[in-house]
């Protein structure tokens, strides 16, 4: 797997320390409250459990799950929900995990969702942003790195489901695609 990797763009060390830095900010913006963090699946899942870690306060947790790829490195634009949230929205605050907000299609679904359902407050923390990808209009309150317009796998991010389990985030060598 790792023979796959043109070049890390993040390592370890890079993230872990762009976790410890939005945790305690956001640990401190939200000391007086009880968010409800979001885990929007897959993608977002080893960057939600390691910036959880680096926050002193009460917070519950949930996980959603929606597709707008399909497969592919390019966006459908059509979103699915596919796992439902088991928590009641209502009057909470609540805190949007992302692993990376290219078009900006996931999110504004994802906010629109939660602003039907009467939540109190919506942030959003993404490890990753790509602002030149923007269709919609989207913003992220805490993020990690501004990424090139470059498709980037590992830390939680596939390609075709896979690449997931590497622990930093990378691009993968051209002929990967071609190979297939
Ligand atoms: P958006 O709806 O903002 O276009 O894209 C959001 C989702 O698309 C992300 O949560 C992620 O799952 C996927 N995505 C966007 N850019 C990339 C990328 O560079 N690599 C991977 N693996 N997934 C991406
Ligand atoms: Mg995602
Ligand atoms: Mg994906």
């Amino acid at each position: 797997m790792n023979n796959d990797i043109e070049k890390v763009l993040y390592s370890e060390e890079d993230i872990a320390a762009a976790c410890k830095r939005l945790g305690t900010q956001l640990a401190e913006d939200y000391h007086d409250k009880t968010p409800l963090i979001i885990c929007v699946l897959k993608g977002a899942i080893l960057f939600m459990t390691d910036v959880i870690r680096d926050m002193d306060i009460y917070a519950e947790i949930d996980f959603i799950d929606v597709s707008s790829y399909h497969g592919g490195t390019a966006s459908t634009g059509t979103i699915t929900l596919l796992k439902d949230l088991d928590t009641d929205v209502a009057g909470r605050d609540i805190l949007l995990v992302e692993d990376i907000i290219d078009t900006g299609r996931t999110l504004k679904y994802l906010e629109d969702l939660l602003r039907d359902r009467k939540a109190n407050s919506i942030k959003v923390c993404t490890l990753m942003d790509k602002p030149s990808g923007r269709v919609v209009e989207a913003k992220a309150d805490y993020v990690g790195f501004n990424v090139p317009s470059e498709f980037v796998v590992g830390y939680g991010l596939d390609y075709e489901e896979k690449y997931r389990n590497l622990p930093y985030v990378g691009v993968l060598k051209p002929e990967v695609y071609s190979d297939k």
